[in-house]
């Protein structure tokens, strides 16, 4: 066999792995000013995998939620990293199958946090890719496999998909291949080969978001982020078997209904534009969940339709959905745990794309005619 599959279960009709989105939850410390008095919490984490939030119909009740794992006020970056997403991560590295996390959440619930986080405290983005490099030239060194990486960083506001790499480019349509990849024609992708080589081209491109956040109305919390990571495997000997992946984190815009705030003007227009992804990501959700894959509405929004293979698509997916305490967000609170719930039963199918080679004496400068066999499966 030339390709191996790693999943969690195998469909018993088609044979094929299948792999369910693990969908973990999160909530950060209430906040308040020195002078004040701490807002009531609506939430408690009861055991590990139990939310428990005041019951909005009897506030004297509680309802529960059970979802992969609760992550509480103390959990710490390196455990939330190392529970959630570190263990997928070997599918993209010793598999080379797509992987896709999502932080889901209100504006203010902790995100970017999660995501990015700070120098001090650093989230996925740097931690999965301090991983990934040690990882691969563990593996490249005990192999006759050459891996090399490329990233993408990409923002998508007002359902236009803006590139973070380079703010010249303007307006990127979205196209497929006929393997069913979704593409960004004109898209930066830049080879990195070490974390240096990343940070150099990461840091200042997510600076200029920050800056941006005050600048131009709060955008971030109004826009999705993406950091595309693609890596491609080659053997160096026949049949020089060439595997390529995607790894896909994604920052979303904030969850809250923002129809409810009053917004005018480039407000309200961002608004929309942002009710329209992740409404149609709602909808995509209730669709897989009906076992209806023919009617899942991706191609409603730019986000669907580039997060495709990551929700009942080819990907290993988690989601952290990510929650403000305090009791004056509980209907943003209960929204994301409705979201949260329908999540968990999507189930997705990963599998390995493998391309072989054709041996020329430039196989080792990446040069290669390419025979593609995507869609076998052991
Ligand atoms: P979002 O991206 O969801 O809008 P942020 O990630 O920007 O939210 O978080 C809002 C604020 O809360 C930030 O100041 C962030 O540092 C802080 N914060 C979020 N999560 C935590 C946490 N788990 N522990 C401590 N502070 C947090
Ligand atoms: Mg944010």
């Amino acid at each position: 066999m030339l390709i191996s599959l790693h999943s969690d279960l195998v469909d018993p009709n088609s044979g094929k792995n299948m792999s369910k989105i693990n969908v973990y939850l999160r909530f950060r410390p209430v906040f308040h000013k020195p002078d004040e008095e701490p807002e009531d919490s609506c939430i408690r984490s009861a055991d590990n995998s139990t939310i428990e939030m005041i019951n909005l119909r009897n506030t004297q009740e509680t309802v529960s939620y059970k979802f992969q794992q609760v992550f509480g006020e103390n959990s710490s970056q390196e455990e939330v990293f190392g529970t959630a997403l570190q263990p997928l991560l070997s599918h993209f590295t010793d598999d080379v199958q797509n992987v896709s996390v999502f932080a889901y959440g209100p504006t203010g619930s902790g995100k970017t946090f999660t995501i990015l986080g700070s120098d001090e405290t650093p989230g996925f983005i740097p931690r999965t890719l301090r991983h990934l490099f040690a990882r691969t030239r563990k593996n490249c060194s005990s192999s006759n496999i050459t891996a090399t990486f490329s990233m993408s960083y990409i923002e998508i506001y007002q359902e236009n998909v803006h590139d973070l790499l380079d703010d010249r480019k303007k307006l990127f349509s979205l196209r497929q291949d006929n393997c069913g990849n979704i593409l960004i024609p004109g898209i930066t992708e830049i080879k990195v080969e070490n974390f240096n080589d990343f940070e150099k081209y990461f840091v200042p491109a997510s600076h200029q978001r920050r800056m941006a956040k005050t600048s131009l109305n709060e955008r971030s919390s109004r826009s999705h982020t993406i950091l595309i990571v693609k890596l491609t495997t080659q053997e160096r000997k026949a049949p020089f078997l060439r595997k390529t992946a995607k790894l896909s984190i994604v920052d979303l815009a904030g969850s809250e209904d923002n129809r409810q705030t009053g917004n005018r003007g480039l407000r309200l227009k961002e608004s929309s534009a942002i009710n329209t992804s992740l409404h149609v990501l709602g909808k995509v959700v209730v669709a897989l969940n009906k076992n209806n894959q023919h009617r899942v509405p991706y191609r409603d929004s730019k986000l669907t339709r580039l997060l495709q293979d990551s929700l009942g698509g080819s990907s290993h997916t988690c989601m952290v959905v990510n929650l403000s305490p305090e009791m004056s967000s509980i209907f943003d609170t209960q929204r994301a745990l409705n979201f949260a719930t329908k999540s968990m039963t999507i189930i997705n199918r990963p599998f390995t794309r493998v391309e072989v080679a054709e041996f020329t004496p430039s196989n080792e400068k990446d040069e290669t005619e390419t025979v593609n066999r995507k869609h076998k499966s052991t």
